[in-house]
C-alpha cells in the first residue's frame, strides 16, 4: 500500500527534529507535526533559555569578585524585562533556524496538534495523513501535586515569561529544575527558599556532591528547607501567596514555583486508536529499537521516560532514523556513562557511577576526593570551595565515576565522559599531563586515597 509519508513524526522537539532530518537525509519522505514551538522544550522552555538565565544570574558573582581585581563599579541595577526580551529574541532566532533545518532537508512541516487515528494514520487540523511509520516524540510536561491552591503556583513553563522578577520566591522540589531555578532567582536578587520533601535534595547524585552543594548554597544565603512540604497555597488580600506547610508553618511569597517532575505528554494523542501501551510508570513502552507495542509506531525522548536529557533524545532520534532508513549504519544508544550537568550556582558535573551505586553494584572501591578554593577567588573574600571526586574500582583500577561541584563543572565533565567511555584507569588519569593553572588539572593530580 502506498502511504503519504515513509515517516510521520509527532513533535518537533530535540528527538523529533533529529529523527526527521536524518530520515529525510537518508531519502525517506517525512512529515513533522508541531503544535506549539519549533525546537520543543529544550529550545523554548528548557535548556537554552534556562542557561541564558543562569548566565544572567552568574553576572552577580563576577561583579562581586571584581573589587579584588581592582575594579571599582558603580552600584549595578538588574532589569528582568531586558533579560527576558533579549532571551525571547534569541529563542525566536533559534525557532527560525529549526524551521530552515527541517524545510531545507525536505521535511513537510505541519503546524497543529497531531492525533493518531490508526496504526498508520495521523490527523492534523482536520486533515488525515497516512504513513508507513509514525514516531511519537511529544516530550513531557510539568507535573504539580494536587493540593488546594495549585493553580496559584507556576512551573518552569511560566517562569520564562514572568513579567517581573518576584521579590520572594518559594521553589518546591529537589531535582535539576528546582536547584537550577533557585540559583537563578537568588542570583538575580529574589529572596529565595528551596523546599524539598526529603532529607537532602538531588536524590540519585553522589552523596559528597549533594552535601557539598548544600553547604555552598547555604554559604550564598539560599534558604534551604528540607523535610518541608506544602499542604495548601492561599492568595492573601495584598496579592501575596501564603504557603501552609504540612508541619503547620506558614511562608509568605510572591511566587511559588513547582519543579516536582514531568509527566509524558500524551494528551489527545489518540493512543486508544492504536495498540500502543504504556509501562507501569505511565510512559510509552518501547523495545530496544524504540518500537512500541504497535509495530508501525515508534517513540523516543522524554515520552519514553528513560533519560530525560536533550543529547539522549538526539541520540535516540539518530538511532530510529538509521534503523528505519539506513540500517547498515545503525548503532544502539549507549546509556552507560552519560555525562550530565546541573547548572546550579555553583554547577555540578557528573559522569559514571556514584560512590553509592558503585558499592551497591558490588565493586571494591577507592575514593579520591579533593576540596579546594579556586585560584580565581584568592584575590577576593569569597570562600566558595570546589569539590572533585573520583570513584575507582580497587581491583581493575578503572575509573567508575567522576563528580565535580564548582565553576565550569559542565564544561570539564564532557572530556571526562570520553575518558570513561574509553574505559580509562586511574593510572591513565595519573599519567595524563595537567593543564596548568586550571581547576580541571586536579582530576589528574589526586594521588591520595581518601577512603
Ligand atoms: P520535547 O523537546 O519536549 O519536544 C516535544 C514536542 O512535541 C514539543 O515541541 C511539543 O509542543 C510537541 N507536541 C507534543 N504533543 C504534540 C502533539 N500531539 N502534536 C504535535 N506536537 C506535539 N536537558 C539537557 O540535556 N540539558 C539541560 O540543561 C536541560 N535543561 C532543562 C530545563 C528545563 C526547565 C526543562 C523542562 C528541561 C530541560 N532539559 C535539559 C530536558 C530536555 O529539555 C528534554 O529532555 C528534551 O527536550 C526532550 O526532547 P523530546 O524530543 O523528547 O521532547
Ligand atoms: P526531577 O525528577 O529531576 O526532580 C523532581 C523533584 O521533585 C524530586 O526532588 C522529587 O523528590 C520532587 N517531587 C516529586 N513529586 C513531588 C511531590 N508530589 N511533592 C514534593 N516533591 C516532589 O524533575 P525536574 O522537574 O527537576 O526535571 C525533569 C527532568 O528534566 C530531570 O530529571 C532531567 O532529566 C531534565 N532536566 C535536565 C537538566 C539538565 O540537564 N541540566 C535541567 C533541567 C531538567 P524525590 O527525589 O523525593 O522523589
Amino acid at each position: 500500500m502506498a502511504y503519504d509519508f515513509d515517516l510521520f513524526v509527532i513533535g518537533a522537539g530535540s528527538g523529533g527534529v533529529r529523527a526527521a532530518r536524518f530520515a529525510a537525509g537518508f531519502g525517506a519522505t517525512v512529515a513533522v507535526a508541531e503544535s506549539r514551538y519549533l525546537g520543543g522544550t529544550c529550545v523554548n522552555v528548557g535548556c537554552v533559555p534556562k542557561k541564558l538565565l543562569v548566565y544572567g544570574a552568574h553576572v552577580a558573582d563576577e561583579l562581586e569578585q571584581a573589587a579584588g581585581y581592582g575594579w571599582t563599579l558603580e552600584e549595578g541595577h538588574f532589569d528582568w524585562g531586558t533579560l527576558i526580551a533579549n532571551k525571547n529574541r534569541e529563542i525566536e532566532r533559534l525557532n527560525g533556524i529549526y524551521r530552515n533545518l527541517l524545510v531545507n532537508s525536505g521535511v513537510t512541516l505541519l503546524q497543529g496538534h497531531a492525533r493518531m487515528t490508526g496504526a498508520h494514520e495521523v490527523e492534523v487540523e482536520g486533515q488525515r495523513y497516512s504513513a508507513a511509520n509514525i514516531l511519537i516524540a511529544t516530550g513531557g510536561w510539568p507535573q504539580v501535586p494536587d493540593i488546594p491552591g495549585k493553580e496559584l503556583a507556576i512551573t518552569s513553563n511560566e517562569a520564562f515569561y514572568l513579567k517581573e522578577l518576584p521579590r520572594r520566591v518559594l521553589v518546591v522540589g529537589g531535582g535539576y529544575i528546582a536547584v537550577e531555578f533557585a540559583g537563578i532567582f537568588q542570583g538575580l536578587g529574589a529572596d529565595t527558599s528551596l523546599l524539598y520533601r526529603g532529607d537532602l535534595f538531588l536524590r540519585g547524585f553522589d552523596g559528597s556532591v549533594r552535601t557539598h552543594l548544600k553547604e555552598e548554597l547555604e554559604k550564598r544565603g539560599l534558604d534551604l528547607q528540607f523535610n518541608a512540604d506544602i499542604q495548601r497555597i492561599d492568595q492573601q488580600a495584598d496579592g501575596s501567596l501564603k504557603a501552609t506547610l504540612k508541619d503547620g508553618r506558614e511562608l509568605i511569597a510572591d511566587c511559588v514555583f513547582y519543579a516536582t517532575g514531568r509527566r509524558p505528554m500524551l494528551d489527545n494523542l489518540g493512543l486508544e486508536n492504536t495498540g500502543v501501551e504504556l509501562d507501569e510508570r505511565g510512559y510509552i513502552r518501547v523495545d530496544d529499537l524504540y518500537r512500541t507495542t504497535e509495530p508501525s509506531v515508534f517513540a523516543l525522548g522524554d515520552v519514553i521516560g528513560r533519560v530525560q536529557l536533550t543529547p539522549v533524545a538526539l541520540a535516540e532520534g539518530m538511532a530510529v532514523a538509521r534503523h528505519l532508513f539506513k540500517p547498515e549504519q545503525y548503532r544502539s544508544v549507549d546509556y552507560q556513562n552519560i555525562p550530565t550537568a546541573v547548572f546550579s550556582q555553583p554547577p555540578i558535573g557528573t559522569v559514571g557511577l556514584t560512590e553509592e551505586q558503585a558499592l551497591a553494584a558490588g565493586h571494591k572501591i577507592q575514593i579520591f576526593e579533593s576540596r579546594f578554593r579556586a585560584m580565581k577567588l584568592t584575590l577576593t573574600d569569597l570562600q566558595e570551595k570546589t569539590l572533585m571526586k573520583l570513584v575507582v574500582d580497587a581491583e581493575t583500577d578503572k575509573v567508575l565515576g567522576c563528580h565535580m561541584v564548582g565553576p565550569d563543572a559542565g564544561e570539564i565533565i564532557q572530556g571526562l565522559g570520553i575518558a570513561l567511555k574509553a574505559g580509562a584507569t586511574k593510572q591513565q588519569f595519573d599519567e595524563t599531563i595537567g593543564v596548568h593553572p586550571t581547576a580541571a588539572e586536579e582530576f589528574v593530580t589526586m594521588r591520595t586515597v581518601t577512603r
